[in-house]
C-alpha cells in the first residue's frame, strides 16, 4: 500500500482547502533538546509551509517550569490568530503531559489527544482524531478494504495509535481485538486477523507465520536500527498478506498529511464553518 502517493494527494487537497479558507496558523511547542523531537517539528513545519499553513514556532529550554509551559499553551489557546496547537510529545520527564495537554483548547487540539476529543471518539462522535489512525483509515478506504464484520487485531494500546484506531474500527463495524505486552500467545490472535495493525515499536515482532493468508497488514512501527527505519512486521509477511504497508513509505507520510488536514479542520471549527460540540453545549 503506497502511503506516499496517497499522502501527496491529501496534501494537495489540504493546500486547496487552505487557499479557500484564508490564513491558517499552527502553533507548535517544543521543549528541550531531544533530537528526534527537533527532527519531527522541522518536518511538520516544512510540510505545513508547503500547503500554505503558517507555523508558529515556540521553543522552550529543557529546564522550563511546568507552570511556564502550561501558561504558554493557555495563551495560545486564547490567541484569536492561532488555529491549531501542537505540544511536541514526549515532554521532558519533569513535566506533567496530562496538565499540558489539558491546557490546549479542545477546538485547537490538532493531535486529538485532549480528553474531550478522546472522549468524543470513544462515544462514537469523532471530532479531532489523532493523525496516525486517520491515515490508516484513509489507506484502508483507498484500497477498498472492507471493515464491516472483519476480524481486526490491533497490537499496541497507546493513546495516540492503538486505542483510537481500535475505536475507528469499532465504529466501522469491525470485530476488534486489542493485544499488548501482557497478551498470551500473540500469534493465536494475529492469525485470525483480516486486518492487522502492528503498533508496538518492536522490530520484527510480527513474523510472516503470524499473518493470515490474504490479510491486510498495517505496520505502524518505526524504530531506528542499524538497518534503517524498521517496522514491527517482518518484510517476509508480504508473501502471505493480501495488502501490506511498507516502512518507510506506508503509514508515516500519511500521519503528517492528516495532521495538516486536522489543522484546517480546527480552523473551520474555530471560525464557525464547522460546529464544534463544546462540552458545555
Ligand atoms: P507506545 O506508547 O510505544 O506503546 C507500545 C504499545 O505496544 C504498548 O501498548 C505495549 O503494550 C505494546 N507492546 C510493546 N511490546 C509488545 C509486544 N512484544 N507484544 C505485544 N504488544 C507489545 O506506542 P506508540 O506511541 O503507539 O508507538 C508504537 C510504534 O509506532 C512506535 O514504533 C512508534 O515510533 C510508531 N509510530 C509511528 C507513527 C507513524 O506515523 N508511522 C506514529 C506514531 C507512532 P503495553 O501497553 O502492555 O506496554
Amino acid at each position: 500500500m503506497d502511503g506516499r502517493a496517497l499522502a501527496a494527494r491529501v496534501r494537495g487537497e489540504v493546500a486547496a482547502d487552505v487557499r479557500e479558507h484564508g490564513e491558517v496558523v499552527l502553533a507548535t511547542v517544543l521543549v528541550g533538546d531531544d533530537p528526534a523531537s527537533h527532527l519531527y517539528i522541522g518536518l511538520k513545519h516544512r510540510a505545513a509551509e508547503e500547503v500554505g499553513i503558517r507555523p508558529l514556532d515556540h521553543r522552550l529550554a529543557a529546564d522550563v517550569s511546568e507552570d511556564d509551559v502550561v501558561e504558554l499553551v493557555a495563551e495560545l489557546s486564547r490567541d484569536e490568530r492561532v488555529d491549531g496547537i501542537l505540544p511536541q510529545l514526549p515532554l521532558p520527564d519533569h513535566l506533567d503531559e496530562t496538565r499540558v495537554v489539558a491546557a490546549v483548547d479542545p477546538v485547537k487540539d490538532v493531535d486529538g489527544i485532549h480528553p474531550f476529543n478522546a472522549g468524543q471518539l470513544y462515544l462514537g462522535r469523532p471530532t479531532l482524531v489523532p493523525a496516525t489512525p486517520l491515515g490508516i483509515m484513509a489507506l484502508l478506504e483507498e484500497y477498498a478494504v472492507p471493515l464491516a464484520g472483519a476480524d481486526s487485531v490491533v497490537v499496541g494500546r497507546s493513546d495516540i495509535v492503538g486505542k483510537p484506531i481500535a475505536h475507528l474500527f469499532l465504529q466501522a463495524n469491525a470485530t476488534v481485538t486489542f493485544c499488548h505486552s501482557h497478551t498470551r500467545d500473540l500469534r493465536a490472535h494475529t492469525l485470525r486477523a483480516d486486518v492487522l495493525v502492528a503498533a508496538a515499536g518492536s522490530p520484527g515482532l510480527v513474523r510472516a507465520d503470524m499473518v493470515k493468508e490474504g490479510a491486510t497488514v498495517i505496520d505502524v512501527g518505526q524504530t531506528r536500527t542499524d538497518a534503517g527505519l524498521t517496522g514491527d512486521v517482518d518484510p517476509d509477511a508480504a508473501e502471505r498478506a493480501g495488502l501490506i504497508t511498507p516502512v518507510p513509505g506506508g503509514v508515516g507520510p500519511l500521519t503528517i498529511a492528516m495532521l495538516l488536514r486536522n489543522t484546517v479542520r480546527a480552523a473551520r471549527y474555530r471560525t464557525g464553518l464547522l460546529a464544534f460540540p463544546r462540552a458545555e453545549g
